[in-house]
């Protein structure tokens, strides 16, 4: 008989890992973290590098007060968050032409708004959060976002926007983002329209960047994190779990994967995952698209810009410094613009302010990253219907977390931390 060398060896110092290690480790567990990258955080990573010193998010960014789990640690740590600014007003773009007026739609489609603001409260209504959509009889609503909008029967700028927004929640194209996934923020936020947006990108913002927080979460208790060490195959015996990894192996009671969905299929599991975990692995998330930042002279310090028919969805002021103004731009498939090629961003960023000067440019390409293959989650039409139950369900002494595992927020920090500690008290329930 083995005795295994930790209680617990966790996959990933993202949210999700960082978050549980704390827990198990406070209920005095022993636990080793093994990341494959030379950094904590995972999809989230505060970079200072780059523009001059100006912190820049290059993945999750903003918060709000209703995501609750990563607001009880905010305040558990004393970490400083500020609320976003609200621009003056919006700025609309139709396939690249400044729309003049306040509201989206000209006045003879403000009876197509209305009725897409109709749509969206009374689908977001069917939902309820607390519990796994799959069993809600919501499938007509886990379908592509572009035919969700076409049989909702919106119609003109505002069926445009509905599309482009709802891609730029999923970072997602809109024939394969779940339109049920997105109305998930919707019925989140209380079937608030206005929260939605700032659930986006209207929220609260961490002062000294998500790595205050990471770090803050990883310095409590002192855990053991090896990074630079990628795992590569998990084996079952019959009392414990061998782990094989980059610098050799260690043996655990139990193991928790936190890995982002299309990073699974890439470890090799004896016995091997179950059918569905395989085969959404194997289909991936439909959040592959990108999130640039440009510093650029000659835009309204306080953009707010949606587009349609435009190569960003979105693109919005952060801050003003001496060179110009930061800016932050969405795309939901990520090869629409040379996120690294000044003039290519200028070309983007013109549709929202015509006179913009972009001076540089940068991005991360999380799509192309081996321990990402993707930005944040967004299920594919259909997913959620087929393997939302599936997703957290332990196999034998293997557990799941990730924010992809979270009921209410799985494309967000929120959801990461929420399946964290429930992956904890999971294990904490049989170890
Ligand atoms: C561009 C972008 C913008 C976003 N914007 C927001 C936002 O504004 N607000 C918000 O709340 N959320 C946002 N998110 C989402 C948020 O960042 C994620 O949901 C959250 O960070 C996921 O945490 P996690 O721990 O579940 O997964 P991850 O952060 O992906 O952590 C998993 C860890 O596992 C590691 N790993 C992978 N494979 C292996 C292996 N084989 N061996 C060892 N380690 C491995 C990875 O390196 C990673 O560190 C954004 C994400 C991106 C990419």
């Amino acid at each position: 008989m083995v005795s295994p060398e930790v209680d617990v060896v966790i996959v990933g110092a993202g949210f999700a890992g960082l978050t549980a290690a704390r827990d198990l480790g406070a209920a005095g567990r022993t636990v080793r973290v093994l990341e494959a990258r030379d950094r904590i955080g995972g999809r989230t990573w505060y970079r200072t590098d780059l523009f001059d010193g100006v912190g820049l998010e290059m993945g999750g960014t903003w918060i709000v007060p209703e995501q609750t789990f990563v607001t009880e640690e905010v305040d558990r740590y004393g970490i400083a968050v500020s609320d976003s600014e609200l621009p003056a007003r919006m700025t609309w773009s139709d396939r690249g032409r400044v729309l003049e007026s306040l509201l989206p739609v000209p006045p003879a489609e403000l009876e197509d708004l209305e009725l897409a603001v109709r749509a969206l409260i009374a689908a977001g209504a069917r939902l309820d959060v607390d519990r796994p959509l799959a069993g809600q009889g919501l499938a007509d609503l886990d379908v592509p976002i572009r035919q969700w909008a076409d049989e909702a029967g919106l119609k003109g700028n505002a069926r445009e926007l509905l599309i482009s927004w709802f891609c730029g929640c999923g970072n997602a194209s809109a024939d394969t983002g779940s339109a049920l996934d997105v109305l998930r923020w919707l019925a989140a936020m209380g079937n608030s329209v206005w929260g939605m947006v700032r659930a986006s990108v209207l929220g609260r913002t961490f002062d000294d960047g998500t790595a205050s927080l990471a770090t803050a979460l990883a310095e409590d208790g002192g855990t053991d994190i090896r990074l630079g060490t990628p795992v590569r195959w998990v084996r079952q015996e019959a009392d414990h779990v061998v782990v094989g990894h980059d610098g050799g192996v260690v043996t655990a009671r139990r193991v928790l994967i936190t890995v982002p969905i299309g990073v699974q299929r890439h470890i090799e599991f004896t016995p091997a995952l179950s059918a569905a975990k395989l085969a959404i692995s194997t289909e991936n998330h439909a959040g592959q698209g990108q999130k640039v930042w440009a510093l650029a002279r000659n835009v309204p310090d306080d953009l707010s810009g949606y587009g349609w028919g435009t190569a960003f969805d979105y693109v919005g002021a952060m801050y003003t410094v001496p060179e110009g103004v930061v800016l932050v731009c969405f795309a939901p498939e990520h090869d629409r613009v040379d996120g690294h090629d000044v003039a290519d961003v200028q070309r983007a960023v013109r549709e929202f302010a015509p006179e913009a000067e972009v001076v540089a440019a940068t991005t991360y390409e999380w799509v192309d990253d081996e321990w990402s293959r993707g930005t944040w989650t967004t299920f594919r039409a259909g997913q959620i219907t087929r393997y939302e139950r599936d997703l957290a369900v332990p196999e034998g002494m293997v557990h799941f977390a990730g924010a992809h595992t979270a009921q209410r927020w799985p494309g967000f920090i929120d959801g990461a931390i929420d399946s964290g500690r429930r992956a904890a008290a999971e294990l904490l329930a049989v170890l």
